[in-house]
C-alpha cells in the first residue's frame, strides 16, 4: 500500500507558490514513452513546417507577440505565483525580454535563412558557385530551469520555430504551469500543436527526452545536471547548447560612482532573490571605495521591501524552496564564521513564510570561501577589496565558471581594457544581467558555464544545420584534378601551386607558365 502512494506520489507533479505554499495544479507526470510519442509527433510534424514559407512562420510569431502583449499582466502574475518573483520584474525580465526576442526572430528571420553565396578565391575553384543554405535540425528539445520559467524556453522555441524546428520542451517540475502558458499562447496563434509539446516532468523525464529521437537539444540548469546531460549527448553524438550556472564578479574601479554602484549591486545581487544565472556573486571593490560602498549598501539594503510579489510594492520575493534556502545559509554561516562581517541580513524571515531569506551583506569575504566559490543562488552579496586593477583581473578569472562579468568605472577606455582580460561570455561596463535583455546580444558562458549560445544571430545559428551546396560552371568538362596522374601532371601542379602561392612575381609567372597545359590536359579516365 505504501510503494503504491509513493508510486501515485511520483507520477504527479505538483506545483506550488513559494510565496504561500498553496498547490497551484497537480499535473501527471510524463512517462519515458510520453516522452518518446511527443518527439514521434514532432517529427512527424516538422517537415510540413519546415516547407512552409518563412513568411508564414513569422506570422505566427507576430500572433504570438500580439497574444503575450494583450495577456502580458496574466502572464507576469502566473510567474510571480509560480516562481515568486515579483510581477514587476516578471514584466520587465520574462514578458519584455520574450516580445523582444520574438521582434528579433520576426526582423531577422528572412535575411538569416535566406541562402548565403561563397565566393570562392581559389583560381582553380572560379568555374563554381558556392553558397551556404541553413536548414533545420528537425526536432529541438528543450530542458528548461524553474529560475525563468518563460523567457529562456520562450527565447529557444521562438528561435528554434522561425527556422523551421518542431520543439518539445520539458520545463523543471517546479514551473509547469509557466511552460503551459507559453505552450497556449502559441497555440492560440494559430501554431499546430505537434509543432511545440510540453512534457512535464521531473529529472528523468529531462533524461528520457535527451536519449529520444530529438535532432538537438538546448539545455538550461546547473553545472552538475548539464555534465550528466553533456555525458549522455556526447554518447550519441547528439548536439547540444548546454547554458549553466555562473560565479559572476563586478569589478568596482576607484574611479567607479558609488551611488550608481551601489545601486547596481543591489539590484544584480537581489533581483529574483539572487536565484539569476547572471546574478552578481561576488562583489570586489577598490580599497578606496571599500568602507563607503559597504556603508551605502546598507543603509539602501534597509530600503528594500521583501514579500509576496503579487504586491506590486514588493521588490524581492521568495527563494524557491527549502532546499536552495540551505545551500544559502549553510554559505552566509561559513563565511560569517570564518570571519566576514555580517552588516545586513544573514537570517530567515519565518514571519513572511518558509521560503524567505533577507537580503545579506557579507563584508571582508576572502576569495576562498564558499560564497566566493561555489554558485550562491540566492540574495547574498559577499563584498571584499582589491588594490590594484591587476588584482581585480586576478580574483575575477579565478573561478571555474564564466557566465559573465561586470566593470564599473568612469572611463570607458579603462573599462574595456578590463573587459578584454577578463575570460567571460559576456562583460558588462556599469551594468548587469540586463545584456540578457538585449535580444542581439548572445548569451552563453566560457568555462563550466556552458556551450554554445542563445538569443540574437548566434542563437538562431544553433537552431540550423548549415549545408554548403556546390553547383560547377562547366558540367560537360571533366575536372583537371581527376584521374590521369602522371610526371607532368605533377609538374604543372607544382606550377600552380607556384602562380598562387609563390613569394615573387618572377616565380608566379614561371608557374603560370608550367601550369598552362593544366587547364588543357584531358582526364586520362
Ligand atoms: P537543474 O540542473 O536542477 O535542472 C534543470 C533542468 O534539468 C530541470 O528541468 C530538471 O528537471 C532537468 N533535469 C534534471 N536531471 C536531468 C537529467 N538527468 N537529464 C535531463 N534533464 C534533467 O537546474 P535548476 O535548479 O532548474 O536551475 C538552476 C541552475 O540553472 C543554476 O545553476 C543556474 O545558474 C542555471 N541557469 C543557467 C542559465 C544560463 O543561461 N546559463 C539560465 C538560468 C539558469
Amino acid at each position: 500500500m505504501a510503494s503504491e502512494a509513493r508510486t501515485v506520489r511520483t507520477a504527479i507533479i505538483v506545483s506550488t507558490n513559494p510565496a504561500t505554499g498553496e498547490v497551484l495544479a497537480e499535473l501527471p507526470c510524463a512517462t519515458p514513452d510520453d516522452v518518446r510519442a511527443a518527439v514521434t509527433r514532432a517529427k512527424a510534424a516538422q517537415p510540413q513546417w519546415q516547407a512552409t514559407t518563412v513568411h508564414d512562420r513569422i506570422a505566427v510569431l507576430r500572433k504570438f507577440q500580439q497574444l503575450l502583449s494583450e495577456h502580458r499582466n496574466d502572464v507576469a502574475q502566473l510567474i510571480c505565483r509560480e516562481a515568486g518573483k515579483p510581477t514587476a520584474e516578471a514584466l520587465a525580465t520574462e514578458v519584455l525580454v520574450v516580445l523582444d526576442a520574438a521582434q528579433f526572430c520576426i526582423a531577422n528571420a528572412y535575411r538569416f535563412l535566406r541562402d548565403q553565396p561563397l565566393p570562392h578565391a581559389n583560381l582553380a575553384m572560379k568555374t563554381k558557385r558556392g553558397k551556404l543554405v541553413h536548414e533545420p535540425y528537425g526536432v529541438i528539445g528543450i530542458v528548461a530551469p524553474w529560475n525563468y520559467p518563460f523567457s529562456i524556453p520562450a527565447i529557444e522555441t521562438l528561435g528554434a520555430l522561425v527556422t523551421g524546428n518542431a520543439v518539445v520542451l520539458k520545463p523543471s517540475e517546479l514551473t509547469p504551469l509557466v511552460a503551459l502558458e507559453l505552450q497556449r499562447l502559441l497555440l492560440a496563434a494559430g501554431l499546430h500543436p505537434d509543432l511545440m509539446q510540453v512534457v512535464v516532468g521531473e529529472g528523468p523525464a529531462g533524461a528520457a527526452l535527451v536519449e529520444s529521437a530529438i535532432d538537438k537539444l538546448m539545455f538550461t540548469g546547473s553545472v552538475a545536471t548539464g555534465k550528466r546531460v553533456g555525458e549522455a549527448a556526447a554518447r550519441r553524438l547528439l548536439p547540444v547548447v548546454l547554458e549553466l550556472g555562473g560565479k559572476d564578479p563586478m569589478l568596482v574601479l576607484d574611479d567607479a560612482d558609488v551611488e550608481v554602484a551601489t545601486s547596481g549591486a543591489l539590484w544584480a545581487a537581489f533581483m529574483n532573490a539572487g536565484q539569476t544565472c547572471l546574478s552578481l556573486e561576488r562583489c570586489y571593490v577598490h580599497r578606496s571605495l571599500y568602507e563607503p560602498f559597504l556603508a551605502k549598501c546598507r543603509e539602501k539594503i534597509a530600503r528594500l521591501r521583501v514579500g509576496n510579489g503579487i504586491d506590486s510594492e514588493v521588490e524581492i520575493g521568495p527563494m524557491i524552496h527549502q532546499r536552495q534556502l540551505k545551500i544559502v545559509e549553510e554559505q552566509v554561516n561559513d563565511a560569517v564564521q570564518r570571519g566576514a562581517r555580517l552588516l545586513a541580513g544573514g537570517k530567515r524571515l519565518a514571519e513572511l513564510g518558509p521560503n524567505f531569506y533577507a537580503p545579506t551583506l557579507l563584508g571582508d569575504v576572502t576569495h576562498d570561501m564558499r560564497v566566493m566559490q561555489e554558485e550562491t543562488f540566492g540574495p547574498v552579496l559577499p563584498v571584499a577589496p582589491f588594490d590594484s586593477d591587476e588584482d581585480a583581473i586576478r580574483l575575477a578569472n579565478d573561478s571555474e565558471f564564466g557566465l559573465a562579468a561586470s566593470v564599473w568605472t568612469s572611463s570607458r577606455r579603462r573599462g574595456e581594457a578590463m573587459a578584454a582580460r577578463i575570460k567571460a561570455g559576456t562583460v558588462m561596463l556599469n551594468d548587469m544581467i540586463s545584456c540578457f535583455g538585449i535580444a542581439e546580444a548572445p548569451h552563453g558562458g566560457f568555462k563550466q558555464s556552458g556551450i554554445g549560445r542563445i538569443h540574437g544571430e548566434m542563437g538562431l545559428r544553433e537552431m540550423v544545420q548549415t549545408k554548403y551546396v556546390d553547383v560547377d560552371l562547366i558540367p560537360r568538362i571533366r575536372k583537371v584534378w581527376w584521374f590521369g596522374y602522371g610526371k607532368q601532371y605533377q609538374q604543372q601542379m607544382n606550377g600552380l601551386i607556384d602562380l598562387l602561392f609563390a613569394g615573387s612575381w618572377g616565380k608566379k609567372l614561371q608557374g603560370a607558365l608550367r601550369s598552362a597545359g593544366l587547364f588543357r590536359r584531358s582526364t586520362r579516365i
